[in-house]
């Protein structure tokens, strides 16, 4: 019955409230930055974009983008392969394949996309996915969509990985393929690529990685978590997104050997049936690209800046998880903890967002905090001031 729906609706809105799970959106007055405005007239400093290296409102970049408007217009109004492949594309899939290392790449609308569409057209049924149990939701999806039977292994786990490699060779996968997050987003945990790509060869299985979290600012001159981990050339496919530490525009890919990328291009639902990217996008991709390759400073004061943080949060008595990615979790464990002290922080003037189930384990609700080049020491040290203040308030700390 309509009603019945209806009414299913706002239960489940009243269920989600209730749990402390409701994700409220702050509205936003000014580019992405870390100093921000808010629409009610809050000045905040904001500590949960991805915008890594501080690209989102760089001068050049804008410029870049708006260039590109004038020159190319809106937009494309069709699909790449009726009328939609601008030099712009080409120039753009050229520019990220070589900086991730790759032959060739596609673009997509979103890494979303790109994860949607990258397993359906490559593998079939007499084939295997192997795919990590924190991936994130786009690749799970993503495996959905194929017919490959899927395993799963536990997190970054070699020994699991191992059991369900030799699961799929045992039940006749004839190609396997191991999927993984190059770097896990809610805890900001690398993925073990080096052992990956060992087991990889012993057990004759492709790799496939997202770098999203990784590609502008991970490994040498940004090229992501598999040069970091020097087995580049292991991995056989690798998607990632313009939409975080490269301009935080939007738009996703996929960066392959040839070959795959020309089937993807004649097989790959989300890039055959979706329009093309905007001109403002590829062309401020484009320069964050430029700016990201030659941006070593702009990563020296990433680390440095996380490095700062880390040790001011951990003097400060707060509980995080360990590592050296600028992803920064600051563990409570209770969903409306983490919900009132991110909403406490905001009245400090600190801009995060608190985490809970399903985006994480149920009873590890966290505050992930992210680390910007663009950050000033003052502002970071002014968010452990403001945090340490707010949880004693809130009795978080003894
Ligand atoms: C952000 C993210 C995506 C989605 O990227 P979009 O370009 O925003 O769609 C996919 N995978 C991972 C690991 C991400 O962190």
């Amino acid at each position: 019955m309509r009603a019945g729906f209806y009414t299913r609706v706002t239960d489940t809105l009243d269920d989600i409230a209730a749990r402390g799970l409701t994700k409220p959106e702050h509205v936003i007055a000014s580019m992405q930055r870390p100093s921000l405005k808010l629409k009610d007239g809050r000045e905040v400093v904001n500590f949960c974009a991805n915008n890594y290296l501080g690209l989102a409102d760089h001068t050049d970049v804008i410029e870049a983008g708006r260039e590109a408007m004038r020159t190319h217009g809106a937009g494309m109004a069709s699909v790449r392969f009726i009328c939609g492949t601008q030099d712009l594309h080409k120039a753009l899939e050229a520019r990220i394949a070589s900086y991730v290392g790759k032959e060739d790449a596609i673009l997509f609308a979103a890494c979303f996309d790109a994860n949607a569409a990258v397993f359906e057209p490559l593998l079939g049924e007499e084939d295997a996915i192997v795919s990590d149990s924190l991936n994130h939701a786009s690749i799970i999806d993503g495996v959905r969509l194929c017919k490959a039977k899927k395993y799963r292994f536990k997190n970054a786990d070699l020994d699991d990985l191992e059991t369900q490699l030799k699961a799929a060779r045992a039940n006749g996968a004839r190609t396997i393929m191991i999927a993984t997050d190059g770097v896990f987003s809610m805890d900001g945990y690398f993925a073990p690529l080096d052992g990956i790509a060992e087991l990889a060869d012993r057990y004759d299985a492709l790799i496939m990685v997202d770098d999203c979290h990784a590609t502008g600012f991970v490994g040498p001159k940004g090229s992501g978590t598999a040069h970091r981990l020097k087995v580049a050339d292991r991995v056989d496919i690798l998607t990632g997104t313009f939409g975080k530490a490269l301009g935080g525009a939007m738009g996703g890919y996929i960066a392959a050997r040839k070959p795959v990328i020309d089937l993807l291009r004649q097989r790959a639902r989300p890039y055959l049936f979706s329009n093309a990217l905007a001109p403002a996008v590829t062309g401020s991709s484009l320069k964050a690209i430029d700016l990201a390759e030659a941006g070593d400073d702009l990563r020296e004061r990433l680390t440095t800046n996380a490095q700062r943080f880390r040790a001011g949060m951990q003097k400060a008595g707060f509980r995080l998880l360990p590592g050296s990615h600028p992803i920064i979790p600051v563990m409570l464990g209770d969903a409306k903890l983490a919900q009132a002290l991110a909403a406490r922080l905001l009245d400090h003037g600190v801009y995060v967002i608190g985490f809970s189930y399903p985006v994480v384990p149920d009873g590890q609700a966290r505050i992930r905090t992210q680390m910007s080049a663009a950050h000033t020491f003052a502002q970071i040290d002014g968010a452990v001031a403001a945090f340490s203040a707010c949880a004693l308030e809130l009795g978080v700390l003894a």
